[in-house]
């Protein structure tokens, strides 16, 4: 009977977080989402407390306490650009979680000296192999994201074989485990293992490209979490761990596709390590460009009919995004419509010009999606690029050789005139050179990106 209660109170956690995920899509409905998704993982946690035999009340809430109070300090402090490495920490937390939870019931079942059942020996072991991988694997990530560690790909000679090898040893060691699962040796063997293949396989890639590798390492710890309920055998864990898992999947999926990557490229590829001469044409010249002043950029926008705002990366490092605002109601309030264009992948993590846009209170019907805007762009009159390079560099259309080549754009250079706003001739992310910026209808407006508007703002109250 109280099992047919708990797994019903499982049931119903579990569609408050499928609720709440599908609710997470869309910016308008993130927050309550979020809200329904908790109270979801709030009915989860007292289940547990009821249903499943809690023998030690005061470690538990000591441990609710301390974990509370850190979990609410994050939350009230971490910055938003700093986000990546908070989640990054979060996965290894869970990652590491799992993997003492499988641990614990490991020894549970050694020091009672019973046989452990072959499918509860595969489940720990799984849990142990994944859950540590993520350990490690996420605290690199926070390490290189932090800059605690160097944020560039760590590469050395035979690194793929060094890792396949590390890999093989595990799977041998997982199916040698599970013959005899009370061979403790072997047991701490393989949790070192899997530790040290989570810092292996992380350090190669760059710190610009972990946003993508913690999307994965959410999507692990979620699987990590979904085998640790097949140990302790609580459907709880199993559901939401699967579905952190599929999320995580989905999300790398996106944001490979949108960076027109494979996830091998991403994992192995140790992109961003070289840039390219700027400036210098392939046949050696030199190209020309056109910057235009902060007053001649205020009239232009000022008489257009509709602008597009591009914001990318260069948007958060100058957190410009209320001055932006400031400028669009300024340009609104003289009948100028005014839109802005989302990249999937501007910036440094997914949603990250939807989060900064909001933090500025920007109304979330003047954001459209890539598919949305680009047929708008040619009767643009102005398209402003904010600190983007990458997601409006129209090689992506057409150079085959370009390391962008294939990346879904925004087509700003179809606007009737184009302005980017950045602070030099210098590439994003990508490392290479971009083709909007030596176009005719193309004009530089250089500076901070913050400071530009600023100037905006009181150019165009001059017009
Ligand atoms: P980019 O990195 O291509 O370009 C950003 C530009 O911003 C730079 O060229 C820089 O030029 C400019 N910039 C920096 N600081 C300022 C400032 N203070 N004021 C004005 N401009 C500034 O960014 P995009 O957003 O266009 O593209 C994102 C890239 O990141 C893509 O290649 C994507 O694949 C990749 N990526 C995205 C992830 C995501 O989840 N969103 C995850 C991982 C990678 P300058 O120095 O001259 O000012």
């Amino acid at each position: 009977m109280t099992a047919a209660i708990s797994n019903l109170a499982y049931l119903l956690a579990a569609v408050l977080f499928i609720f709440g995920l599908k609710r997470l899509s869309s910016p308008a409905t993130a927050r309550s989402g979020n809200m329904v998704a908790s109270l979801g993982m709030l009915i989860a946690i007292v289940t547990t407390l009821l249903f499943e035999g809690i023998l030690n009340w005061p470690m538990i809430i000591i441990g609710i306490v301390i974990g509370s109070t850190i979990g609410l300090t994050f939350a009230k402090t971490v910055t938003m650009t700093a986000m990546p490495q908070m989640v990054a920490l979060l996965n290894g937390f869970g990652g590491g979680a799992s993997a003492v939870v499988a641990s614990a019931e490991y020894a549970r079942y050694i020091n009672a000296g019973g046989e452990i059942p072959l499918n509860f020996g595969i489940a720990i072991q799984l849990s142990i192999v994944i859950g540590w991988l993520t350990f490690s694997g996420s605290v690199i990530a926070f390490g290189k994201l932090q800059e605690l560690v160097t944020g560039r790909a760590v590469t050395y000679p035979l690194q793929k074989t060094v890792n396949a090898v590390l890999l093989t040893g595990m799977l041998l060691l997982v199916v040698t485990l599970v013959a005899q699962p009370d061979n403790v040796p072997l047991f701490l063997a393989l949790s070192a293992a899997a530790l040290l293949l989570g810092i292996l396989s992380v350090i190669p890639i760059g710190g610009a490209d972990m946003p993508v590798v913690i999307s994965l390492l959410n999507s692990y710890s979620g699987l990590a979490a979904s085998m640790t309920g097949f140990v302790i055998n609580n459907e709880g864990l199993i559901i939401s761990g699967a579905l952190v898992g599929a999320s995580g999947l989905i999300l790398t999926n996106i944001m490979c596709k949108a960076m027109n990557r494979s996830l091998a490229n991403v994992l192995f590829g140790a992109f961003g390590s070289t840039v390219q001469e700027i400036g210098a044409g392939g046949d050696g010249g030199e190209k020309s460009y056109r910057s235009l002043s902060h007053e001649d950029a205020a009239t232009m926008l000022a008489y257009a009919k509709q602008v597009v705002i591009a914001p990318g990366y260069g948007l958060a490092v100058s957190q410009a995004q209320h001055a932006v605002r400031e400028l669009a109601d300024l340009l609104q309030a003289r009948g100028v419509i005014v839109k802005y264009a989302i990249h999937p992948v501007a910036g440094r993590m997914p949603g990250h010009m939807n989060v900064l846009l909001a933090e500025a209170d920007v109304p979330y019907d003047q954001l459209y999606d890539m598919d949305q805007i680009n047929p708008e762009m040619p009767r643009t009159d102005v398209s402003v690029t904010v600190g983007a390079n990458d997601v409006v560099n129209p090689a992506a259309r057409h150079d085959t050789t370009s390391p962008l080549y294939g990346m879904p754009i925004l087509d700003v250079d179809k606007a009737h005139h184009a302005i980017v706003m950045k602070r030099s001739m210098r590439p994003g992310f990508a490392g290479v050179d971009n083709e909007l910026f030596y176009l005719p209808n193309t004009s530089m407006l250089f500076g901070d990106a913050k400071d530009s508007f600023k100037k905006l703002i009181e150019a165009v109250k001059e017009v």
